[in-house]
């Protein structure tokens, strides 16, 4: 049996992005959205990930989750939240500089060489610009397999299980270890911190770094062209009874 078998350790980058219950409003000169003032929050498709390797330390199969957030300094707060679920210790990768899904995947692949996982579980996307390309190009750059949009995770010797959602249903992949998984909704639901683990967590380590020490070059290969809004929709209508909503349709030319 190799050591593998025992102990899994597992890689969980967490994206600080805007909360989902926050109504997005895009800036006047239509470059990007408006971050000023905004509740941000751990990306949930990351709180996703983070839930799934706690549950597998709890179940004995995995012995440490490192957690790695590249993004501002207060994505030390994302890296809390997730140390306050159970993650062991973090790594901010500081930049204020907007970070395309290459250069992430080119810093985590670094912090890979550095720490060794077993695993690496990402979310399948991030809500703020839905690229779904990080994992993917993390895989690509580690020649790592890759198991993406993933509804269940089972142990399997020194292999992964993962059954992914895909359209119409579900597939099963076996992955060889090391291996990089991203998650989808369906994986679990992601618990609530309790006080005492928040209060645990404030003495957890989170080591900062910059993408200069990795050597890693994240200027920008894209140019956003414009941000718009979605269309405006039109104010409902209440009718009294069928014979005048089917009138209302005609005269307006929908029948
Ligand atoms: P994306 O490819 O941007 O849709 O993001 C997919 C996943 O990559 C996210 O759910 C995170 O797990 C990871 N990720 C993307 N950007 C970052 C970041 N700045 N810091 C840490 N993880 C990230």
């Amino acid at each position: 049996e190799t050591i593998r078998e025992h102990r899994m350790k597992v890689l969980v980058p967490v994206k600080r992005v805007i909360d989902y219950n926050v109504k997005v409003r895009v800036k006047p000169d239509k470059s990007g959205v408006d971050l000023a003032n905004v509740k941000m929050s751990m990306n949930p498709f990351d709180e996703i990930s983070v839930e799934e390797a706690v549950r597998m330390k709890e179940a004995g199969t995995v012995t440490e989750i490192v957690v790695v957030s590249v993004g501002p300094q207060q994505a030390q707060e994302t890296l809390r939240t997730s140390l306050a679920m159970g993650a062991d210790r973090g790594i901010l990768i500081k930049t204020d500089a907007t970070v395309e899904p290459l250069a992430v995947a080119k810093l985590l692949a670094k912090v890979v060489a550095e720490e060794k996982p077993d695993l690496v579980i990402l979310g399948k996307q991030a809500i703020d610009d839905d690229s779904n390309q990080t994992g993917q190009m993390l895989a690509a750059l580690l020649d790592w397999p890759q198991g993406t949009f993933a509804y269940k995770l089972e142990k399997d010797g020194d292999k992964l299980k993962v059954t992914r959602e895909v359209d119409g249903g579900l597939q099963t992949v076996s992955l060889t270890l090391p291996a990089v998984v991203t998650v989808d909704l369906r994986l679990n639901e992601p618990r609530y911190a309790s006080l005492p683990n928040i209060m645990k967590a404030k003495k957890k380590e989170i080591a900062e770094k910059s993408p200069e020490d990795y050597g890693v070059d994240i200027s920008p290969r894209l140019t956003v062209v414009s941000v718009t809004e979605p269309a405006v929709r039109q104010a409902g209508e209440k009718v009294e009874d069928v014979a005048a909503l089917v009138a209302k349709l005609k005269t307006a030319g929908a029948v």
